[in-house]
C-alpha cells in the first residue's frame, strides 16, 4: 500500500472516540520521508489537536480552502548531521480582520534535513521535536511579538506576558510573566521557554531525551495567542526543582533547536469564508 500523501489530525480524547476535534491539522507530505517520519508528523498533530479544540474560521490561500491548519512537511538534504535542522513556522497568516483569530496560522512549513531526522529517529527523541517544531508553526514563539505577548525584547530577560500562561506558570511556583530563552542566539532565544526555568517542558530551547511534556503552561499560551483550548488535555508537568528525584539531573539535553522561521504573510480580509 503506497503512504498517504496527507495526514488529518484527530481529537485524542478518550471520551470522545468517535468524535473527530472540531481543529483540524492537515499535513501534507511532499517529499523525502520515510513513513516513520510520517507517523512522527501525524502523532504530533494529533497531540496538538488533543489541546487546541475549537474551528478557526475558514480561510482560501492560492486558491485552496483551508479548515483549521496546512502544513506542508518534507525532507531534504542541508548540511547533514547537526548544524541546521531546517525550517519551521507559519507563512500564512490568518487576516486581522479574523477577529480572536487574526494572525493566526493557516499555512505553514516544516522542512527537515534527512540526515537530521535519522538522527533523532535513533536517539529515540523524533517525536518530541516534530512535535516541538510543529507547535513553532502554530505560533508558539512565531508569533509572540506580532500578538504583542513579548516583552523586553533584547533585553537579556525577555518574558510572555498572555494572562493564561501566566496564570500556569504562577500554578507551577512561578512569579511574574513566564520567563523566555536568553541564550542560543536567533532562532533559540526569545522563542521559546527558557531553558534553565523550564529544562525537559516540550517548548524549551533544547530538546531533552524522550518525555518532553506539553504542559497546561503551553497549553495556556496557545489561549492567549486566540484559540479555543483544553488545558486539562496538557500533559503532566513539573518545574524540575519540584520533579521526582533524580528527574531533573538525570534529564540529558539532546539538541538545540536549530531551525529558521520563514517569513510569513498576512492573508488579505477577502480570503475569510464566511
Ligand atoms: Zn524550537
Amino acid at each position: 500500500m503506497p503512504a498517504a500523501d496527507h495526514y488529518l489530525s484527530r481529537s485524542g480524547h478518550a471520551a470522545q472516540a468517535v468524535a473527530e476535534s472540531p481543529f483540524t491539522i492537515e499535513v501534507r507530505f511532499t517529499g523525502g520521508l520515510s513513513d516513520r517520519q510520517r507517523a512522527a508528523f501525524a502523532s504530533a498533530a494529533d497531540r496538538w489537536s488533543q489541546v487546541i479544540v475549537g474551528d478557526l474560521p475558514s480561510v482560501v490561500v492560492d486558491g485552496e480552502t483551508i479548515d483549521d491548519v496546512l502544513i506542508v512537511a518534507e525532507g531534504a538534504d542541508i548540511d547533514g548531521t547537526g548544524q541546521v535542522l531546517g525550517q519551521a513556522g507559519p507563512t500564512h497568516l490568518r487576516p486581522e480582520s479574523a477577529g480572536v483569530a487574526a494572525l493566526l496560522p493557516a499555512r505553514g512549513e516544516m522542512t527537515f534535513d534527512s540526515a537530521d531526522l535519522a538522527a533523532l529517529q535513533a536517539d529515540g527523541s523524533l517525536d518530541d521535536v516534530i512535535a516541538h517544531e510543529m507547535g513553532h508553526v502554530l505560533g508558539i514563539g512565531t508569533l509572540w511579538e506580532a500578538k504583542g505577548l513579548l516583552a523586553g525584547s533584547g533585553s537579556g530577560d525577555p518574558t510572555f506576558t498572555g494572562a493564561g500562561a501566566v496564570a500556569e506558570w504562577g500554578a507551577l511556583g512561578g512569579s511574574g510573566d513566564v520567563p523566555v530563552e536568553n541564550t542560543g542566539g536567533p532562532g533559540t532565544a526569545e522563542g521559546h521557554w527558557r531553558e534553565s526555568v523550564f529544562a525537559d517542558e516540550l517548548m524549551s530551547g533544547f530538546i531533552s531525551e524522550a518525555g518532553n511534556p506539553l504542559s497546561r503552561m503551553t497549553a495556556a499560551s496557545l489561549r492567549d495567542l486566540g484559540y479555543d483550548v483544553a488545558l486539562d488535555a496538557a500533559e503532566a508537568y513539573a518545574l524540575p526543582a519540584a520533579a521526582p528525584a533524580g528527574r531533573a539531573a538525570a534529564v540529558r539535553r539532546l539538541a538545540r533547536c536549530a531551525v529558521t522561521v520563514p517569513t510569513a504573510v498576512v492573508l488579505p480580509g477577502s480570503s475569510l469564508l464566511g
